[in-house]
């Protein structure tokens, strides 16, 4: 696999040390229901975490926070030491470029070719050319297992080939935090070990920080330097995969990987 459009951990020893995003008594309620409860954690640079936990635990809330799609209640979030709430709109889309967001459902544009939806930010949004942008998106292209696919439309790839662009797609803006968000939950079952693999791949060879929320336990266990355990909208055991899936403290943790392991 090729990473050379991505950042190394070896070209660039800086990165892999220092915290990246902090949260800070965050609430977030939706109505009567409080979903996020004076949350507080911090994730540093280059490593792995990953939010496991029964559904409606608030998971996939903290990674719409970070993308800015929702907004806490009370709180600090911040991310690489500038704030992204509160914060103005100008902060908030400072901030944005740091941050890639893989969700559950592709939402890749329909109407563009798979070139045309890596390029199409890194052009508009960084202001690259559009000569670099293609080169790279063909690069990351390549390192996903779909050099061929370029002038494909998404209608005509697999689910599993559509979440590898989408994929591809978050890295072209070279951010530094990727989000995952269940990506495998809406895959037929055949194709999800392929895009896990790609994951892993980037887990291994790069230095983005990853946040993921994931059912997959083995690649949980695989890729993350610390896993979270979320129950009611609260951190209730945190620890490294080998601590939390083999010797968790908490009943609460123990009864939820007997359901899903
Ligand atoms: P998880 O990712 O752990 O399954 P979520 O963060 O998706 O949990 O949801 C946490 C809680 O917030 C759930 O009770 C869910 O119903 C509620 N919730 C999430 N998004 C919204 C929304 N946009 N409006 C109202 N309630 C929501």
């Amino acid at each position: 696999m090729s990473t050379d459009t991505l950042p190394n951990p070896e070209k660039n020893p800086a990165r892999s040390n220092g915290e990246l995003i902090r949260l800070e008594q965050v609430t977030k309620r939706f109505g009567d229901n409080t979903v996020l409860d004076h949350l507080d954690f911090s994730v540093d640079a280059g490593k792995h975490v990953t939010l496991i936990g029964p559904s409606g635990s608030g998971k996939t809330t903290i990674l719409r926070l970070l993308m800015t799609l929702l907004k806490p209640d009370e709180g600090t979030i911040t991310v690489d030491g500038q704030k992204l709430f509160p914060a103005s709109d100008k902060e908030v889309r400072e901030v944005r470029k740091k941050i890639g967001m893989v969700f559950q459902q592709f939402n890749l544009f329909p109407n563009m070719t798979v070139l045309r939806n890596i390029t199409e930010a890194p052009v508009t949004v960084l202001g690259m050319s559009k000569d670099e942008a293609v080169e790279r998106a063909k690069g990351l292209l390549d390192m996903v297992g779909l050099a061929e696919k370029c002038d494909a439309h998404p209608a005509q790839l697999s689910g599993g080939q559509q979440q590898r662009v989408a994929i591809a797609r978050a890295l072209a803006m070279r951010p530094q935090v990727l989000l995952l968000d269940e990506v495998t939950s809406a895959l037929d079952p055949e194709l999800v070990a392929g895009v896990l693999d790609v994951l892993r791949d980037i887990a291994r060879s790069t230095d983005i920080t990853m946040l993921c929320v994931t059912h997959e336990m083995n690649f949980a266990r695989d890729i993350s330097d610390q896993v979270l355990m979320f129950d009611s909208g609260r951190i209730i055991e945190a620890g490294p995969p080998e601590k939390i899936f083999s010797e968790p403290e908490k009943d609460r943790t123990r009864e939820f990987l007997s359901a899903v392991l």
